[in-house]
Parts: C-alpha cells; structure tokens; sequence
C-alpha cells in the first residue's frame, strides 16, 4: 500500500496562562497546544513530519524509515501517523532492546523496529549509513533523525497562520513574541521563516550548546534564502539533554497544578522554566504578549514515572 496523500492540518488551539508569575510581572501568555492537535499523533513532530509524507506519497513510497531514542517523540509521532493514515513506518532504535511505554505503542502502532545498538546508532551520519536499509526497505523513504531538514520547518509555518486567527478571540489586538523549546531548532526556523521578522522567536535550548541548535537554525535559514531572521537562544538545558533536577520537577509539578498545562521535564518544563527566569530578571517587558508554543513530548514522560 502506497503513502496516501493527508492533507490533515491539525488545529492547535490557542489558550490563555494563568501563572502567578506572569500576572505579577504584567506579563500576558497564550499557549499554542500542539499537545492537543488529536489523540494519536501529538506535537511539533506532526508539523515537521507533513513534507516528508507528501513528498514519500509523490513517489509511490510504501512508508517512512527513521531513527530515535526508546523515548522518542519523533518516531512516536511517525508511527502514530502510520497507523493513523494506514502506511509502513520503520524505526531505527538507538541501543540495545529495551521495552519503554514509547516502545510499546510504537509497536502497537504497528513500527517495526530494529536496535543498532549504541555504536551504530553513533554511524548514523555516515555516508553509506543508510545504504543497507534502502536495499532492505527499498520502498520506504527515510526521514533524518528528529524531522531536521527543511522540509521539517517549513512543516511548521502554518502554526503562525494558525495563532494569527486565534489572538482575537483571546482578546489581543496582537502579539509580540514566540517562546519554545528547541532540540534542533527546526520548529523554531519554521516560526522564524513565516514571521519573516515581524515578532522575535525565542528558543530555550533544552540540549546544551555542543548540539549546535545555533548552526542548525543558521544552515535552515540559509538554505530557505532568508538568511536573517528574528530570533534569540537561550540556555535552558540545566546541565544536559534530559537532565532533569528537583528544581525542575518542583516547578513543574506547581506549574500543572496552577494552570492545569501538563508538562514534561525534557522540553516543555524547561521551555516554561526558562520564561520565568526571563520574566523575573525583568527581560520580558510588562505589557508583552508572548505565544508559548506547548510542542509536546507528553508521551515520553511516562518513562519518568513516578518522579513527575
Ligand atoms: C522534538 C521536540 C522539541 C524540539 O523540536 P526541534 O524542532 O527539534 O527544535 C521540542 N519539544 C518537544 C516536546 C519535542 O518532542
């Protein structure tokens, strides 16, 4: 069976935060919950996933290959959305086999997964990396590791049309900024390029500098010929991808209770937890109107249970 073409542009509804914090700052925050878009596929993922599909159903592919973690959002998405739509998805697991909640639906879903263990998943970047599994799967197109491409931000444009329509009804005449977590920076290039400098998008990396989200965003930017673009990194990892703290936690388990927003520790929580850092050392203006953009990932947080 070929990809079928999905048109499906989920809806992101656009809700107000009510944090003690940003009342007493005079800080006003909306929500766009990329969490809540359907029951089966959540978050950013979807949005980087939408080219590669249709690009994978114009050449009569079967499905998609890709490569995660046994916590991944990005295969949890793919395989969702192979389910969903009814295609082939394959995932490429970083380690050794291991049974997590995220495995067990990517099964579920219907993936097949393969473990490379942790020396190949390290050769992924290789030139002939992929050489094996095209011979293996040669109906399947691959999808680079975390959707980063491109196609993946472009995937994410549409969520700037999506807020646009929506700041009305929550009674902005409009908005100044974006807040979200970036891993690589492809959603966030995604914002950058359709806001094309009008609002500033602020990225709370939650991978530490080495990860290069800064080159990333740059080598996007560049390849989509807008070279320049309104946007700003901040430090938001607390010592590392997936490095998780009491202080986190603590803040998230306050956050959910006052504004009923659930979080998890590796992108959303640190995202959040980053906004307040801003706004209590007075760099978020009293009076600004900030999107935070919920991007997900609250399948993965079942790996840390009971800690969240
Ligand atoms: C993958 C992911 C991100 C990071 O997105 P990038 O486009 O790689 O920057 C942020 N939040 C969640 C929940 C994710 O799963």
């Amino acid at each position: 069976m070929r990809v079928p073409l999905i048109d499906w542009e989920p809806y992101a509804p656009l809700q107000p935060l009510h944090l003690d914090w940003l009342a007493r700052a005079g800080v006003e925050v909306a929500v766009l919950r990329l969490d809540l878009i359907d029951p089966l596929v959540s978050g950013n993922k979807w949005f980087k996933l939408h080219q590669p599909l249709h690009a994978a159903h114009a050449a009569g592919a079967h499905g998609l290959i890709s490569l995660g973690g046994a916590h991944s959002n990005h295969l949890h998405a793919l395989a969702a959305a192979g389910k969903r739509f009814g295609f082939t998805t394959v995932g490429l697991l970083r380690g050794h086999p291991q049974e997590t909640p995220t495995t067990r639906d990517l099964q579920d879903f219907g993936m097949h997964l393969h473990w490379l263990g942790f020396a190949g998943y390290r050769a992924r970047h290789a030139p002939d990396f992929w050489r094996p599994w095209q011979a293996q799967y040669p109906q399947l197109q691959a999808v680079p590791e975390g959707g980063a491409s491109l196609a993946g931000a472009q995937g994410c444009s549409p969520l700037v049309k999506q807020v646009r329509d929506q700041v009305a009804a929550l009674g902005w005449a409009d908005y100044d900024a974006w807040w979200l977590a970036a891993g690589t920076g492809t959603t966030l290039a995604g914002l950058v390029l359709a806001e094309a400098g009008q609002r500033r998008v602020y990225g709370a990396m939650a991978v530490p500098e080495d990860h290069g989200v800064a080159p990333t965003v740059r080598a996007l930017l560049q390849q989509a010929g807008s070279p320049v673009g309104d946007y700003q990194l901040i430090e938001a990892s607390r010592g590392g991808f997936a490095r998780v703290d009491e202080a986190l936690l603590a803040f998230i388990r306050r956050s959910e209770l006052d504004s009923g927003v659930p979080l998890e520790p590796l992108y959303t929580g640190k995202a959040l937890l980053a906004l307040k850092e801003a706004v209590d050392a007075g760099h978020v203006r009293r009076g600004m109107r900030v999107v935070f953009v919920h991007t997900g990932g609250l399948q993965g947080r079942r790996g840390f249970a009971p800690a969240v």
